[in-house]
């Protein structure tokens, strides 16, 4: 062999060698990445067996005289129907934080805040880390409320709107724009509630879903062509006679923050058509909330024992109340009536 054929030769050996390492380096670094792979697999496993399932906690059988799951396998919490220690439990470990927001425009600071914040803070969560997202239109008017711990709030100040329709369906907007920029960062799960209401009992982690709607306690023995849904064809919150499963109270709604976002931002999408086209639903954001209700049913549903209106009374249904409605004053507290 001449010198030429043996740089040739000698060439060919050495990248053979080459190849051959290469592959041998991938072949273990995939096989590492299979093995990493499988435990991963191995611990989300055992995280699902882990992940609490609805039947752990919640069983419907215990409030035969009430509807206590939906159509679409959703659990309607009545008292009674969950078990507390149960979900304590599971949710000591996971450390979660639950954000509320609260809206006190104008005549409704001095009204109701203060009542609402303090037995928010006695029975909203008790146990577990909560921050309070207070919005009014003048910061100077903010009660002094002595937080328990575990519990802090922010406040920011909004510009109130002239009418008390556009005080309430704007929260729609506020609440997103304050998700986006930081609530999402902040909280596991968010409740958005009306202030002119007291907490009377633990509202603790049964209330906690993905999308958690509340029933109207008005109507919820009611058949769906009787509720006052928007009927109108032209406004986007329309809901023809025949379709309709609850009708929900704007009161209190909740779930994750992306849940929230995508309820908020699609009934505020609604609130600008209906401007835009100069109608305005019947019951401004709540009709618009009985329509993304409708269109997307939300995951958990709160018996009117969350949001108890005792000018009805007191019927045998309504076993323990957690929150009750205000007195109504418009007179007192709104601009416009
Ligand atoms: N709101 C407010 N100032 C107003 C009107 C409304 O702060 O002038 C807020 C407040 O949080 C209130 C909510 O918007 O609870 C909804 O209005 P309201 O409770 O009067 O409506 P209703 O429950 O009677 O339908
Ligand atoms: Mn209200």
């Amino acid at each position: 062999m001449n010198v030429k054929g043996k740089v040739i030769l000698s060439m060919l050996v050495v990248s053979t060698v080459i190849v051959v390492f290469w592959e041998y380096i991938n072949r273990t670094h995939s096989y590492h990445e299979e093995e990493e792979d499988t435990d991963k697999a191995k611990e989300q496993r055992k995280e699902d067996e882990e992940e609490l399932q609805l039947l752990d906690w919640f069983n419907p059988h215990k409030r035969p005289e009430v509807v206590t799951m939906t159509g679409w396998k959703a659990p309607v919490v009545w008292e009674g129907t969950y078990s507390r220690a149960i979900l304590e439990n599971y949710y000591a470990k996971q450390k979660i934080t639950v954000g509320l927001t609260v809206f006190a425009v104008g005549r409704y600071i001095e009204h109701y805040l203060e009542e609402f914040l303090t037995s928010a803070n006695k029975f909203f969560m008790v146990g577990h880390r909560v921050i309070f997202y207070i919005m009014v239109d003048d910061v100077s008017r903010m009660p002094l409320i002595e937080l328990g711990p575990l519990r802090s709030f922010k406040v920011f100040e909004i510009r109130p709107e002239k009418r008390w329709q556009d005080i309430s369906m704007m929260r729609m907007k506020t609440i997103g724009e304050h998700i986006v920029a930081h609530i999402q960062h902040e909280v596991d799960f968010l409740f958005c509630m009306d202030v002119d209401q007291v907490f009377q009992d633990t509202f603790g982690l049964e209330t906690l879903g993905q999308s958690v709607a509340q029933l109207q306690a008005w109507w919820y023995k009611a058949d769906p062509d009787e509720f006052t849904y928007e009927r109108r064809k032209e406004s986007a919150a329309y809901i023809p006679f025949g379709q309709g499963d609850f009708y929900y109270h704007a009161a209190i709604f909740g779930g994750t923050p992306t849940q929230v976002l995508n309820i908020t931002q699609e009934c505020f999408r609604g609130i600008l058509q209906d401007k835009k086209n100069d109608i305005e639903a019947e019951w401004h954001d709540e009709s618009h909330l009985n329509k993304y209700f409708l269109l997307n049913k939300p995951t958990k549903i709160l018996s009117p024992e969350y949001c108890w209106d005792y000018h009805i009374g007191l019927p045998s249904d309504i076993k323990l109340v957690k929150i009750s409605w205000q007195t109504k004053e418009y007179n007192l507290v709104r601009n416009n009536v």
